[in-house]
């Protein structure tokens, strides 16, 4: 897509500090990092979102965001944990509407976060998480 940022980076027309490419997927650092190493694994294809991309492809970006995650881990950059985080939609916090997939390392102290605890979530009854189970597995 012409007016896509990320796809600027693919054909080099626009800059970016790039860890690793190949025929499917490129990786780059973010410009507005959480901290330092928050780096961007992409399809080389527009894909807008998960609906769109090819499962291969997505098992490709996973691998690259592993060997992107262990390189941070054996380098000098400060790393005590790491989230792989894709954001799929506005409501989830997409900003690019091509695909991408942060490794994010993390600090003790760098406020960043997500409220994932389980602390303060509810927890569901069996009946509606079996139900919920239900739907999803018969969509697969
Ligand atoms: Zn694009």
């Amino acid at each position: 897509m012409d007016d896509c940022i990320f796809c600027s980076i693919i054909r080099r027309e626009a800059q970016a500090s790039v860890v690793y490419e190949d025929d499917e997927v490129l990786a780059f650092m973010d410009i507005f990092p959480v901290n330092p190493g928050h780096t961007l694994v992409i399809p080389k294809g527009h894909y807008p979102s998960l609906r769109d991309l090819p499962p291969a492809i997505g098992g490709r970006i996973f691998q690259v965001a592993m060997q992107i995650e262990r390189a941070i881990r054996n380098s000098d950059i400060p790393d005590e944990g790491t989230n792989l985080l894709l954001a799929d939609g506005a409501v989830a916090g997409q900003e690019v509407f091509h695909l991408h997939l942060h490794v994010i390392p993390r600090l003790s102290g760098d406020r960043a976060g997500f409220r994932f605890s389980s602390a303060n979530r509810a927890m569901p009854n069996r009946f509606a998480l079996d139900g919920q189970a239900a739907k999803i597995k018969a969509g697969m």
